[in-house]
C-alpha cells in the first residue's frame, strides 16, 4: 500500500512543487513506484515533468468534480517509475464547485483507493491555500511534508496550517501526522538563512529534516525542460540534496 504524503504550505513560492517533483523523482530513482497528484490549477508539477497541458483531455478536476476514475487520467512522465495525475487551469473552478457537493472532503481519498495498491508513494502537490482542495489532500494523506523557505516571516502562517491539520484530524482523518518540515532555498552567504534555520528547528525540533535545500539554479531551470533534477543534471547540488531527502524519507518506513 502506498504511503500518501501531501506537500503543503499555503504560502506561494516556498518550494512545494519543486519538492514534490524532485522528491518524487529521487524516490523513483531509488526504485520506488511513485504517483504524483497535481492539485494546483497552475499545473506546474504537470508541465515540469514533461506533460503537455494542452494535450491533457481529462485531469484531476474531472476526478474530483465529475467522478472520472483516476486511472483514466494518470499518465507517464519523463522519469521512469514516476506517474502523474495532471492538473490544468480547469481545476481553478473546483474550489467553488466543491462547496456545494456531497462528501466534498473525501473525494480525493475515495478516488486514490483505486490506485493505492499500485504505488509505494503517492505525493500530492497542494495549491497555495487552505481551501477544499488542500482539505481533500489532507483527508487522503498519511502525513504532511511542509516546505519552509529560509526567509523572514518563515514561520508566519504556519499556525493556520497547523490549525487546518487539527481540524482535519478531528473530523476526517485522525491518523494524519506531520511527516517533516523541509527548509528550502537556503543561502549560505547570508546570516538570515542560518537564523531562520535556528528558529524553525527550535519550533519543530526533530521534525525538521537534516537535509536543507539550498538555492540552486539548476533546480529552477529543470522544469522548463520538462525534467526533474535527477534527469536534468544528476551531478548538481540540487540533485544531491533531493536524493539525500529521499533517503531520509525512506529511513522513516
Ligand atoms: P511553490 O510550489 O511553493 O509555489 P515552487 O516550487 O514553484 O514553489 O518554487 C517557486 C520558484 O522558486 C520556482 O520558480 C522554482 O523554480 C524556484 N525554486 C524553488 N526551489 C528552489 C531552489 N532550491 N533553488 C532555486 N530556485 C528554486
Ligand atoms: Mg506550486
Amino acid at each position: 500500500m502506498a504511503r500518501i504524503i501531501s506537500v503543503a504550505n499555503q504560502k506561494g513560492g516556498v518550494g512545494k512543487t519543486t519538492t514534490t517533483v524532485n522528491l518524487g523523482a529521487a524516490l523513483a530513482f531509488e526504485g520506488k513506484k511513485v504517483l504524483l497528484i497535481d492539485i494546483d490549477a497552475q499545473g506546474n508539477a504537470t508541465s515540469g515533468l514533461g506533460v503537455k497541458k494542452a494535450e491533457v483531455t481529462e485531469d484531476i478536476y474531472d476526478v474530483l468534480v465529475n467522478e472520472t476514475s483516476i486511472k483514466e487520467i494518470i499518465c507517464d512522465t519523463t522519469r521512469e517509475n514516476l506517474d502523474i495525475a495532471p492538473a490544468t487551469i480547469q481545476l481553478a473552478g473546483a474550489e467553488i464547485e466543491l462547496t456545494s457537493m456531497m462528501a466534498r472532503e473525501t473525494r480525493l481519498k475515495n478516488s486514490i483507493k483505486e490506485v493505492e495498491k499500485d504505488y509505494d508513494f503517492i505525493l500530492i502537490d497542494c495549491p497555495p491555500s487552505l481551501g477544499h482542495l488542500t482539505i481533500n489532500a489532507f483527508t487522503a494523506s498519511h502525513s504532511i511534508l511542509i516546505p519552509v523557505q529560509c526567509e523572514y516571516y518563515a514561520l508566519e502562517g504556519l499556525s493556520q496550517l497547523l490549525n487546518t491539520v487539527r481540524l482535519v484530524q478531528k473530523h476526517f482523518n485522525p491518523e494524519l501526522r506531520i511527516e517533516g518540515v523541509l527548509l528550502t532555498m537556503y543561502d549560505a552567504r547570508t546570516n538570515l538563512g542560518s537564523e531562520v534555520v535556528g528558529e524553525v528547528r527550535k519550533y519543530f525540533r526533530e521534525r525538521v529534516y537534516d537535509t536543507i535545500i539550498p538555492r540552486n539554479v539548476r533546480l529552477s531551470e529543470a522544469p522548463s525542460h520538462g525534467l526533474s533534477i535527477v534527469d536534468y543534471d544528476r551531478r548538481s547540488k540540487g540533485a544531491a540534496v533531493y536524493q539525500a531527502l529521499a533517503k531520509e524519507v525512506l529511513l522513516d518506513e
